[in-house]
């Protein structure tokens, strides 16, 4: 129970990794903030944490929107005066070259990857910074860490800047208690990866890898949990790649 009583907000978690850290984190002992566009999978994750003995609360939320994310921080103040751990975890992928993606496609993979981070960090910060203490954990990706892949301008830029963003704040708010940590997926079995590949094509891209498997949206939450607890009290800044390998190869 590394996470007994923190309140802890984690976007993006009607589906994949977030909902696996949100059940996690639940599990942990956290009261959990499950936050998302989709409220019928935000709905869903509430329901399964309940049934197992958790607690959890939805609140519907456009992160790219700012008065729907400062709202919906106001709300978790009212209700729990705190908010301990932030996740990040709503996105969106969008293929194409730079060539190849429009400007409204460009707009919305930033908006939703990038601003959407920025502006849930920015909201719950100066609660943080009056608690003296807090956790932000920013999913990124293998793809924008360090290294680029093609046809994705849009989503690796966004990614690029999640995580040099995450680092910036690491670096402004260590000494007011704050760690900010980026988390780095590599190819996780999610909706997202099912829908934008076929199974053959899935198949063929794991075969690829060190582990020659994709990950589990579970393999990702026990990191985002570590993370998480005090058991990373001395992490801050750090980008924790969790990928079977993947970006250990050229
Ligand atoms: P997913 O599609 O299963 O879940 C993403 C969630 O974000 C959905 O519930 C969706 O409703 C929510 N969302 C999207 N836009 C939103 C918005 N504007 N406001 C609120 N909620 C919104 O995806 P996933 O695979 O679990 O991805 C989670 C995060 O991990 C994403 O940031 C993704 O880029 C990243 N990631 C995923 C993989 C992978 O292989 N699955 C790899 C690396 C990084």
């Amino acid at each position: 129970m590394e996470l007994r009583g923190r309140v802890a907000l984690v976007t993006g978690a009607a589906s994949g990794i977030a909902r696996a850290t949100a059940i996690l984190f639940a599990k942990s002992g956290a009261k959990v903030i499950v936050a998302d566009g989709s409220t019928v999978g935000g709905m869903d994750t509430v329901r399964h944490i309940h049934a197992n003995d958790g607690y959890a609360d939805f609140i519907e939320v456009d992160v790219s929107q700012q008065a729907q994310v400062s709202h919906m921080v106001d709300s978790i103040i009212k209700t729990h005066t705190r908010v301990d751990i932030l996740v990040n975890g709503a996105g969106i992928l969008a293929y194409g070259t730079a060539l190849e993606t429009t400007e409204e496609t460009w707009n919305r993979v930033i908006s939703i990857n990038l601003s959407g981070t920025y502006l849930c960090c920015r909201a719950v910060l100066s609660h943080m910074i009056a608690q003296k203490r807090g956790s932000i954990i920013n999913i990124a990706s293998t793809t924008g860490a360090h290294d680029a892949c093609a046809r994705a301008a849009a989503y690796v830029s966004s990614k690029g800047g999640v995580t040099l963003l995450s680092r910036a704040m690491a670096i402004d708010h260590a000494k007011q208690g704050i760690r900010v940590n980026v988390l780095c997926p590599g190819p996780t079995d999610t909706p997202m990866l099912r829908k934008a590949m076929t199974t053959d094509e899935l198949e063929a891209f794991a075969k690829t890898f060190p582990m020659g498997r994709f990950g589990e949206p579970e393999e990702i939450a026990n990191a985002a949990l570590f993370l998480a607890s005090d058991k990373a009290s001395f992490v801050t800044g750090a980008v924790l790649c969790v990928d079977g390998g993947q970006t250990a190869e050229v």
